[in-house]
């Protein structure tokens, strides 16, 4: 076998595949469609497209549907449109749902094989017996006596059918404990979400997933470290199925602190109202995160660097919106904002509002031109004006340097600031460049919003409920006024107010407001965590 060429791609990381042909290489992404894409999601979706890619092969959406319980049409349209905001868009999407006939089959065969037998033990009992390594007093019924419960009982969903499951027959007492005949199907008279009451047995995730990565071609199946003890099963099902072999690949699990990555406990967020949705910009969904300022190439960045990595990681959030940063800067245009603002008289600024243009970035021309008010009359932030002193020269940012002629302090603070320009200056040897904006009706009112985690602790361990460390206040609006320029901005956008940060806007400017939310920068120590 041939390791194919690498693609070429800023972020790749040095890892092959075992046995991995060029252009025969196929993986695929499972979601099951019981609730929307979190970042955990992205990561097996992106590593998945990753290595189909640089192979030069194909990548699968498959939606693993077994469990008519818990999945809806919804989220399999929610997810695909999640995967469009990642870019990724598979060679084929499947569902686990189109092979039910050949599952059902096989288990048939399985059991005619002798390798499988139906069971009614108590769950509980049956719990006890396997962590015991005790037989179950089902294992040894005849092939008739299990193709009849499982033909005429369990497919038919009958109250004896219901009481049964069907195990594939292993062992008894494996030290690995997933060998200790798993259930591989059960009862469920939930109708399915595409394939309505004509099932009413479905296959476990440990018989359906080697079954469908081997029926649909899979070459390398990407599972996340937890399953390594489940690798021997896998493969013992292949085997004991005759059908062809599937390379696992195991990578790691993705956990942020303070952050929940499970599908039913977002729900739960959702349900009780917590959360305005599941793109609130405090979840860790695709919507989420993308709602926050996350770009999908800082994403993917992320996703790619900690590739090769099989340790479960708790990682901080400051990683990943420190890779985005790296993004998001360039490309950001710069404006200015100014909070709790204080009147500073030009004595010599134009009497006469004057319109400029400068640069939206000064580092990307591409990014085009904004106009620049300048006045007699300016605003710059009261904490700014608080630190000034009589006679000092300061810096007002891309326009030039001023000396303070006038400053009434009252309790510390100014109250009153006037000044004189001093163009000739140079902003290089002054100490404060501050931000400032004219004074004039063309000020765009801007509501900013920052996040807390919903969360109060890193990791919420085994048998702790995350119901009781929930941050009581995790939403903090504050108003300020920023440049004209503002008033054109879309929903979406992402740009930078000098000396403030990153931010995106959520609601553009309404002729009222504009609705601006903090996109964290990776600074651990920030006002905006
Ligand atoms: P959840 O509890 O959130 O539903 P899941 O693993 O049950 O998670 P699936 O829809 O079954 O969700 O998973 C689809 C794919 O995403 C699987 O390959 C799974 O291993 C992977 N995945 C899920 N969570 C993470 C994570 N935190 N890090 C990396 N991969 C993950
Ligand atoms: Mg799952
Ligand atoms: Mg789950």
């Amino acid at each position: 076998a041939k390791v194919g060429q690498k693609k070429e791609s800023k972020a790749s990381f040095d890892i092959d595949l075992k046995d991995a042909i060029d252009g025969q290489v196929v993986t695929r992404f499972p979601p099951e469609p019981s609730g929307y894409l979190h970042i955990g999601h992205a990561k097996a979706a992106v590593l998945n497209q990753y290595f189909a890619e640089m192979y030069h092969g194909k990548l699968i959406i498959r939606f693993d549907d077994t469990n008519p319980s818990k999945e809806k049409v919804e989220y399999t349209n929610a997810i695909l449109k999640d995967l469009e905001l990642l870019g990724i868009k598979g060679d084929r999407i499947t569902h686990s749902s189109d092979y039910f006939q050949e599952m059902y089959d096989i288990a048939v065969q399985m059991i005619k094989d002798g390798n499988a037998y139906a069971d009614d033990t108590p769950q509980e009992k049956m719990r006890e017996e396997r962590m015991d390594g005790i037989a179950s007093v089902r294992r040894n019924r005849t092939v008739e006596e299990n193709l009849q419960i499982f033909e005429e009982e369990m497919k038919k969903g009958t109250e004896i059918g219901l009481k049964h499951c069907l195990r594939a027959k292993i062992s008894v007492d494996a030290n690995n404990k997933t060998l200790r005949d798993p259930v591989v199907y059960r009862c469920n008279l939930t109708p399915h979400h595409r394939t309505g009451d004509k099932w009413k047995i479905y296959p476990t995730y440990d018989f359906c997933c080697p079954v469908v990565d081997s029926i649909e071609g899979v070459t390398h199946a990407l599972r996340t470290i937890e399953y390594r003890d489940r690798n021997t099963q896998y493969e013992w099902m292949l085997k004991a199925l005759k059908l062809r072999r599937v390379h696992v690949w195991d990578f790691s699990r993705v956990n942020f602190v303070r952050t929940l990555l499970s599908k039913r406990k977002l729900q739960w967020f959702v349900d009780q109202g917590r959360v305005a949705g599941w793109d609130d910009p405090r979840f860790p969904t695709v919507r989420g995160v993308r709602r926050r300022g996350m770009s999908v190439e800082g994403l993917r960045n992320f996703i790619i660097a900690q590739g090769p990595s099989k340790n479960i990681l708790n990682l901080d959030w400051s990683l990943i919106w420190a890779i985005n940063k790296k993004v998001i800067d360039p490309i950001s245009p710069r404006y200015t904002a100014i909070e709790n603002g204080i009147e500073l008289t030009l004595e010599d600024g134009p009497a006469d509002v004057v319109r400029e243009t400068r640069p939206k970035h000064k580092k990307n021309a591409d990014l085009g031109d904004k106009t620049m008010l300048l006045s007699c009359k300016l605003l710059i932030e009261q904490d700014d004006a608080d630190t000034l002193s009589e006679g000092e020269e300061f810096t007002l940012m891309d326009w030039g340097n001023a000396i303070v002629t006038k400053l009434v302090r009252k309790d510390g603070k100014v109250t009153e600031i006037a000044a004189k320009l001093h163009l000739e200056g140079d902003f290089r040897k002054t100490e404060k460049k501050l931000t400032w904006l004219a004074n004039t009706d063309e000020l765009t009112p801007v509501e900013i919003v920052t996040f807390d985690h919903l969360i109060t602790k890193d990791k919420i361990e085994e048998g702790e409920n995350f119901e009781d460390y929930l941050t009581p206040e995790t939403i903090f609006t504050s108003q300020s006024v920023a440049d004209l320029n503002v008033r054109d901005l879309k929903e979406g956008d992402v740009i930078q107010f000098e000396r403030k940060g990153y931010f995106r806007i959520d609601k553009a400017f309404d002729g009222k407001k504009a609705v601006l939310f903090n996109v964290p920068d990776g600074k651990v120590v920030s006002k905006y965590g």
